[in-house]
C-alpha cells in the first residue's frame, strides 16, 4: 500500500521527504522524536548521541528547508565542540551558534565535566572502562557478515602469497586501521558501514552521511593510520620481546601500508588530512617527508613526498591552519617510515 500524506492524504512516492501537494513533512513524527532525543542527549552532555540524532534528522528533511539549514549549522557547532580540547570548550564559541535556534542546544560545560571525570578524575577504573568500551567496538565489525566474508577472502589471497601467520597478522592490522575510522565516525555520530575488505587492496568503510566540516573529515581520515600504527607497534613490540621474525615482518608490512595511506590524494586518508592543512603546513609536511626519505631511502615515502609537494602548490588550501592534524600527520610520518624501513626478515 502506498504511503499517504498525513495532512492531505495525497499518495506519496517512497523517496519523497515532503508532500508535493501540501508541503507537509513526510517524516514529521520521526523528526519530532529525533529532536527530542537530541535535546535530551545534549542536556545529558552526550554530544555524540546528539550528533547522531541530528544527522539522522538531516537525512529526513528536504535540503532547501529552513530547518535543514538550522540543523546543519547545529551539527557543525556540535562537531567543533567534540574537536575542541577540553579547556577550550568553555561556554563561548561553539554553543553561541547552536543556541540561537529554538531548542536547547549544545551545553559544552556538560562535555567538559564528563571529560573531566574520565581524564581529570584519574581513577584507573574509569580509564579501564574506556578501554573496555573500545575493545567492545573493536569486536563489533566482526559481527558483520560482509566484514567476515571479505576478510576471509583477503586472508585467502594473502595466504597464497605468504605464510598463514603473516597473512593473519596483516589482515588483523588492516582491520584495526578500519576500526579506527569506525570509532572516529561513531564519535561524530556519522552513519557508516562495517569494514569491507578488498583482497589485494586493503579495506574500506563506506560513509552513509557526509562529514559536516573539513576538520571532522580530516580527523576521521587520520584515525585509520593512528590505529593502524598502534597495531604495527604492537606487532613490533612482540617481535622485540622475542616473538620471532614474523612479528617484525607484520610490523614492517603494516607500517608500509599505513604510510601509503598518508598519500594526500583524493579519498585516501592523507588526502582528507591535507584538506584541513594550510599551504605553509603542507610545505612543512613535504619537508618532513623528504627528510624521512633521506634517512631511509624508502620508495613509498618518496612517492608520498611528491604528491604532498604537488598539493602544496596545487589547488586551493584553507587559510586557517589545523595544528592538531599537522602534528598527528608528522608523528605518523616519523613512526610509520621507521617501521616501513625495518630490515625485512626473509621468511614471511
Ligand atoms: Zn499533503
Ligand atoms: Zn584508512
Amino acid at each position: 500500500m502506498p504511503a499517504r500524506c498525513v495532512r492531505c492524504a495525497s499518495e506519496l512516492a517512497p523517496t519523497l521527504l515532503a508532500c508535493p501537494a501540501c508541503g507537509a513533512l513526510v517524516h514529521g513524527a520521526e523528526l519530532k522524536e529525533l529532536a527530542a532525543a537530541a535535546t535530551a542527549a545534549t542536556g545529558a552532555g552526550d554530544v555524540t548521541a546528539a550528533l547522531t540524532a541530528w544527522r539522522r534528522a538531516l537525512d529526513l528533511l528536504p535540503a532547501q528547508t529552513r530547518q535543514h539549514g538550522e540543523i546543519a549549522s547545529r551539527v557543525q557547532a556540535l562537531s567543533r565542540a567534540i574537536d575542541a580540547p577540553a579547556p577550550a570548550t568553555s561556554p563561548h564559541a561553539p554553543s553561541a551558534h547552536a543556541s540561537s535556534a529554538s531548542a536547547p542546544s549544545a551545553h559544552p560545560t556538560a562535555t567538559v565535566s564528563k571529560r573531566g571525570w574520565k581524564l581529570g578524575g584519574g581513577a584507573a577504573g574509569a580509564a579501564l572502562l574506556g578501554l573496555l568500551g573500545k575493545g567492545k567496538l573493536l569486536l563489533f565489525g566482526l559481527t558483520k557478515l560482509t566484514t567476515l566474508g571479505s576478510m576471509a577472502l583477503a586472508f585467502g589471497l594473502y595466504l597464497t602469497l605468504w605464510s598463514w601467520k603473516f597473512a593473519l597478522g596483516f589482515v588483523a592490522s588492516i582491520y584495526v586501521h578500519e576500526m579506527g575510522h569506525v570509532f572516529a565516525l561513531r564519535r561524530y555520530g556519522i552513519a557508516a558501514t562495517a569494514p569491507m575488505f578488498i583482497p589485494g587492496l586493503g579495506a574500506l568503510v563506506r560513509l552513509k552521511q557526509h562529514p559536516a566540516t573539513v576538520a571532522e573529515d580530516a580527523n576521521v581520515g587520520l584515525a585509520g593510520p593512528i590505529w593502524g600504527l598502534g597495531a604495527a607497534l604492537a606487532a613490533f613490540a612482540v617481535g622485540l620481546a622475542g616473538g620471532g621474525a614474523i612479528w617484525t615482518a607484520i610490523a614492517q608490512a603494516a607500517g608500509l601500508l599505513n604510510l601509503f595511506n598518508l598519500m594526500p590524494l583524493g579519498p585516501l586518508d592523507g588526502g582528507r588530512a591535507f584538506n584541513a592543512l594550510s599551504r605553509p603546513q603542507r610545505y612543512l609536511m613535504s619537508m618532513a617527508l623528504i627528510a624521512a626519505w633521506l634517512l631511509t631511502r624508502n620508495g613509498v615515502v618518496l612517492l608520498v613526498f611528491f604528491v604532498a609537494l604537488g598539493r602544496t602548490f596545487g589547488a586551493h588550501a584553507p587559510e586557517k591552519p589545523n595544528w592538531k592534524i599537522a602534528v598527528e600527520y608528522l608523528v605518523l610520518v616519523a613512526a610509520l617510515t621507521y617501521l616501513a624501513a625495518l630490515p625485512v626478515p626473509a621468511a614471511r
